[in-house]
């Protein structure tokens, strides 16, 4: 193992882990959690991150959070890294839903399991997938367009394509959709993935389609709050005129809500998700029975799963979601200056 006796060589506590049994942690029993983690760009996860260590630790675990930037060959150089070191367990958001296939092969070659977190890991004898209930993301993303306007020209900004979730969050908004597509009140005249879910790219591509087609947007479903953001800066002036959806109650997305630019938000409780995958991830360590409630099919295997429930968010509930459960308080929302 190249990288544990590189690693041992430079610090000289780990050489009784790795005497002991290749665990790189200082008190070998303890369990070690490994978290390999597609990028820290949103918001969101650093939250899951810091929420999940301090849930693993309060359950006298230890975990390793590694980040790959968005870049699929990096996650699996990681995922690599914490197998090595001996993880008990890796919980894993994968860059690449399909690519991330090689982590659980590695993983289950060194007799590790792992839990897909928030993403899907396709392709793969998966143990277990953590998340939200993505299709109800979409759906909901799409309803509360609807409520705003039921008719006219709609666009669709997704995710990244490489993100099973991105898949699952346009299958739900279709699926509310489809009724008002088949009658024509509402046209969809724009849908397209974002790479990366890079604001930035979804400004771009928006952009170059209203600068070169003459269509006239009455509502853009965006997959997230970063791509909200993008699609802001490209419809410029007519900001406020144009019902806009977005995904994870990050500070600016919640923000535009009250500035009456952005329309909804989709709620994803962070500690909701890391506190249960910091249970599973010792439980699965102590080797004890897993109850999980559903099963996804990630065309390889029914994936034994546990689906969250996603809340919206408009200006209306703010405070009864997002306020009252902490994710964000008041004077961040609303003390601007
Ligand atoms: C997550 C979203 C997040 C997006 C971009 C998705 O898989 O479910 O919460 O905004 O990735 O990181």
């Amino acid at each position: 193992l190249f990288v544990l006796s590189a690693c041992s060589s430079q610090n000289p506590q780990s050489e009784s882990a790795e005497a002991s049994e290749g665990k790189l942690l200082t008190n070998p029993e303890d369990v070690y959690v490994g978290f390999a983690i597609d990028t820290l760009r949103e918001e969101r996860w650093y939250r899951d991150k810091e929420a999940l260590e301090k849930a693993v630790e309060e359950l006298g675990g230890s975990v390793k959070t590694l980040a790959a930037n968005g870049n699929q060959e990096v996650q699996i150089q990681q995922a690599q890294l914490l197998i090595n070191e001996g993880v008990d367990v890796l919980v894993v958001v994968p860059t690449d839903s399909e690519g991330a296939s090689e982590i659980v092969n590695l993983a289950h070659d060194a007799g590790i399991k792992v839990i897909s977190y928030d993403r899907l890991i396709t392709g793969a004898d998966l143990d277990y997938y953590l998340s939200f209930d993505n299709v109800k993301v979409g759906e909901l993303q799409a309803q509360e367009i609807l409520n705003q306007t039921e008719e006219g020209n709609f666009a669709y900004v997704g995710g990244a394509e490489s993100d099973n979730n991105a898949l699952l969050f346009r299958e739900g908004a279709m699926n509310v959709l489809k009724p008002y597509l088949d009658s024509g009140a509402v046209n969809l005249v724009y849908d397209s993935y974002t790479p990366g879910w890079d604001p930035d790219a979804a400004r771009d591509q928006l952009t170059t389609f209203l600068d070169s087609s003459n269509s006239q947007l009455d509502a853009v479903i965006a997959a997230n709050d970063g791509t909200a953001g993008g699609v802001v800066e490209a419809i410029g002036n007519q900001v406020g005129e144009i019902a806009i959806s977005g995904q994870d109650a990050e500070l600016d997305g919640v923000q535009r809500i009250v500035e009456g630019t952005q329309t909804m938000t989709v709620y994803k409780s962070i500690d909701l998700i890391a506190n249960r995958a910091a249970e599973l991830a010792m439980q699965i360590a102590a080797g004890e029975e897993i109850g999980t409630d559903s099963l996804t099919d990630n065309g390889q295997i029914e994936v034994p799963s546990i689906l969250l429930d996603p809340i919206a968010v408009t200006s209306d509930n703010i405070e009864d979601t997002i306020i009252k459960e902490g994710h964000l308080t008041e004077s961040e929302i609303y003390d601007t200056e």
